[in-house]
C-alpha cells in the first residue's frame, strides 16, 4: 500500500499530540505526556484508494529538542541543525519541495486566547508557500482535512 509519512513539528503545548490522537483514534486526549514522541500508522482511504498514513508526533519543547531531533534523525536517517521548523524539515530531508501545512490549532478557544492572528499566520504560510488551516483537536474541526490534504500533496509529488 502507498505510504504517506507525516511529521508533526511545533513548540510544546500547541496540540501536536492531541491532533495526532484525534485523527488516529477519534478521541480528544486532554493530558498527554509532553515529552513523549511516538509514531502511529493506520490504513485509510484517500479519494477511494487504500493507502497508509504514518504520523511521527515529535516532542518539540526546547528541553526535549534533543529527543525530538534524535527521533527525526532515526525516522529520516539524517541529522538536523537549528533553524526554523520549515528549514529544519527541508534540510533534514534534503528537499525543498516537502509538502507542508501550517496549522493553527485550538480554534475552539475564545479569540482572547489567540497568540497568533489570522493575518500573521496567513503571511507566514505565504512566505513558506503552504496552506494555512485552523483546527481544533477538541472538536475535530478540520482535523481530517489537514491529514487528507497532506496525503494528497504527498501523493501528487
Ligand atoms: P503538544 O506538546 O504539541 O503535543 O501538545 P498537546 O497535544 O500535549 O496539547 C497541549 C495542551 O493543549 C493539552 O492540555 C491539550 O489538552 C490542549 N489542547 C490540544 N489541542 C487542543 C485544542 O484543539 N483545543 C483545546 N481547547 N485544547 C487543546
Ligand atoms: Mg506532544
Amino acid at each position: 500500500l502507498p505510504l504517506h509519512k507525516v511529521i508533526m513539528v511545533g513548540s510544546g503545548g500547541v496540540g501536536k499530540s492531541a491532533l495526532t490522537l484525534q485523527y488516529m483514534y477519534g478521541d480528544f486526549v486532554e493530558e498527554y505526556d509532553p515529552t513523549k514522541a511516538d509514531s502511529y500508522r493506520k490504513k485509510v482511504t484517500l479519494d477511494g484508494q487504500d493507502c497508509q498514513i504514518d504520523i511521527l508526533d515529535t516532542a518539540g519543547q526546547e528541553e526535549y529538542a534533543a529527543v525530538s531531533f534524535f527521533i527525526m534523525r532515526e525516522h529520516v536517517g539524517r541529522y538536523l541543525r537549528r533553524g526554523d521548523f520549515r528549514e529544519q524539515i527541508s534540510r533534514v530531508l534534503d528537499d525543498d519541495s516537502v509538502p507542508f501545512i501550517l496549522v493553527g490549532n485550538k480554534a475552539d478557544l475564545a479569540n482572547s486566547h489567540r497568540k497568533v492572528t489570522k493575518e500573521e499566520a496567513t503571511a507566514k504560510a505565504a512566505e513558506w508557500g503552504c496552506p494555512y488551516i485552523e483546527t481544533s483537536a477538541k472538536t475535530r474541526l478540520n482535523v481530517d482535512e489537514v491529514y487528507t490534504e497532506l496525503m494528497r500533496k504527498i501523493r501528487a509529488r
